[in-house]
């Protein structure tokens, strides 16, 4: 088993989410589910609130597969929200929280989302997108509910949310919670129906949602209780305190942190921004065990001035995923915690884990590990239904039951997503790998146009659907350029129109794509080009371009 580093066997047994907020409100009421600046939130309430929001929302007339958006940073209103949300058979759609109200329209369209919980922060973007798109209802989340009354008007003052005028279709949460908690529950059947609606770029970079199956989830958390019982048994541990640094919007934490920590009945320290030296602050303070988060995160605490200040040593295990984790960052932060670091693997697509390096046992440096429990992982020919041997390199496929169902409405992009091979349905990542004699895998490429900015997701494509846009672009290219701190970086490549040229600067590019594009999205360079290089087709060589950039890296 995971003690001695071998992934062991695991039943899975899908079943209905909720089912396991349910028995942690009823066997383990007492226990704190959440601390959010130094509040406990007990399972108990953690229960009885969302049976409250599901109460509203059945009233409202919602059920079986409405779906629902929440649009907040993480705060214990997400998991009561989101558990509401499935009680009564609904989807959940998260949003990042630093969409535009572009953005926030279209995925809301494109899910088809009745109603939207909206953190009070980021209300002027809803107000904006609730012009572009319909919603029956807007929730407007207080960030500082759930917090302590001494810190409340601190945090307030600090946030500076908006003045909101509620009525109508606007409704504060608060007043959610006068509902009379219902036990009514949605009939589900855990490996057909929906909990989630996940947006992602995929293989092809478009937009769209994957359909995430309480099922999916559900046997995520399954496959991944054999790594926590085996830290578990090494460390002498008996209740987990997990920190939720991650954002929940995203599959990464919302899987191994907030549904793991209800399904296992853990605390988690409820982290809305991610703050690193609150986190270290927080770690010592609650002594908190386990921490997933990204690449940029680790190194970020390695480098910080105060690293040594805090006591970090009740770390056990830490996990980095949605990146490459360079060896280097991983030895000097096991170092400084004495915690066990180490890389794992997964995709929106297969919610979420699908790899990771045994904890005891042999980790490999630069690899992804092995496949989780009850998990197939292979190589196969990018465009041939075929999986090729060891060590040669290919497309990672994935077959196994936290595999989502298909992209909502896109059955073309569903055909080239999955094919049949040896008895098994494969699900192909878009991520070129390949496989060593003992197993592990090593991600060596992307096959898909995505670019990883400190572990955010960009799909190349949005942003260069927003440049083309741009009365004076004539060609648009966007390529993820090495950094040191971010991984990668977005990078525009730009040939104008003969009239524009010498009139526009980078900066009017950038300008640009801000009230179109999340933050993150935005191109952190501009390069202006005559033209760019093409195949004999005339479509766009960007791994051209991208070798041209190293090449520059590699002289510098
Ligand atoms: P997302 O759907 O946003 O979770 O992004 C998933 C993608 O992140 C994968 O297809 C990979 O390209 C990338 N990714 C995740 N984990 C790693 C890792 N450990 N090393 C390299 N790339 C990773």
């Amino acid at each position: 088993n995971y003690d001695e580093g071998v992934p062991p066997e695991v039943q899975v047994n899908p079943s209905p989410l909720f089912s396991y907020l349910d028995r942690q409100a009823t066997e383990n009421g007492g226990r704190t589910a959440y601390i959010y600046f130094n509040n406990k939130i007990s399972f108990k309430t953690v229960g009885e609130h969302s049976d409250r929001v599901a109460s509203a929302l059945k009233e409202w007339g919602l059920g079986k597969g409405d779906v629902v958006a929440l649009y907040m940073p993480n705060t214990p209103a997400f998991p009561i929200v989101y558990y509401g949300a499935l009680k009564i058979g609904a989807v959940v759609t998260p949003m990042n929280p630093l969409y535009t109200p572009r953005e926030v329209a279209w995925q809301a369209k494109d899910a088809g989302a009745r109603v939207i919980f909206a953190a009070d922060i980021f209300y002027k973007n809803v107000e904006e997108a609730a012009k572009m798109y319909q919603f029956d209802r807007i929730v407007v989340v207080e960030v500082a509910e759930y917090m302590p009354a001494l810190i409340k008007p601190l945090a307030k003052m600090r946030l500076k949310p908006p003045k909101i005028q509620y009525g109508g279709r606007v409704i504060p949460y608060r007043n959610l919670l006068g509902y009379s908690p219902t036990s009514y529950r949605a009939t589900i059947n855990p490996t057909e129906d929906l909990a989630a609606l996940m947006y992602t770029g995929g293989t092809t970079g478009l937009p769209k949602g994957a359909e995430i199956t309480h099922g999916n989830i559900s046997a995520n958390l399954q496959q991944l209780k054999p790594l926590y019982d085996a830290v578990r048994r090494k460390r002498g541990l008996e209740g987990l305190v997990m920190m939720g640094i991650l954002p929940w919007y995203h599959i990464y934490g919302q899987v191994t942190v907030m549904h793991y920590g209800i399904f296992e009945g853990a605390t988690v320290v409820v982290m809305p921004r991610p703050d690193v030296e609150q986190l270290m602050k927080w770690v010592q303070k609650y002594n908190v065990h386990v921490l997933h988060g990204v690449p940029t995160l680790y190194n970020m605490i390695i480098n910080h001035p105060k690293a040594r200040e805090f006591n970090l040593r009740s770390l056990a295990f830490c996990i980095s995923g949605a990146a490459p984790l360079p060896g280097e960052v991983a030895k000097k932060f096991e170092e400084l915690t004495g915690a066990t670091l180490r890389e794992g693997y997964g995709l929106t697509e297969t919610a979420v884990v699908t790899h990771v390096n045994p904890l005891y046992g042999k980790a490999k440096i630069g690899s992804i590990g092995l496949p989780i429990p009850s998990t197939y992982a292979a190589i196969a020919d990018t465009e041939k239904p075929e999986l090729l041997p060891p060590n040669q390199v290919g497309e990672l496929v994935i077959s196994g039951p936290q595999v989502f169902r298909g992209y909502h409405n896109r059955p073309e992009e569903n055909a080239q997503a999955f094919f049949e091979c040896c008895g098994l349905r494969w699900f192909r990542t878009g991520d070129m790998a390949y496989m060593d004699e003992e197993g592990y895998f090593y991600i060596v490429d992307r096959k898909k146009d995505m670019i990883k900015y400190k572990g955010y997701s960009v799909f190349s494509r949005e942003v260069e659907e927003v440049l083309y846009q741009h009365p004076c672009v004539k060609e648009a290219a966007v390529i993820g350029v090495p950094h040191p701190e971010a991984g990668e970086i977005p990078k525009a490549f730009i040939v104008l129109r003969e009239e524009c040229k010498g009139k526009i600067t980078a900066e009017d590019i950038i300008k640009w794509t801000e009230d179109k594009l999340a933050h993150y999205k935005r191109p952190r360079a501009v390069e202006f080009r005559d033209d760019l290089p093409k195949s004999a087709v005339g479509k766009i060589l960007k791994r051209e371009l991208k070798a041209q950039e190293l090449a520059k890296l590699q002289a510098a």
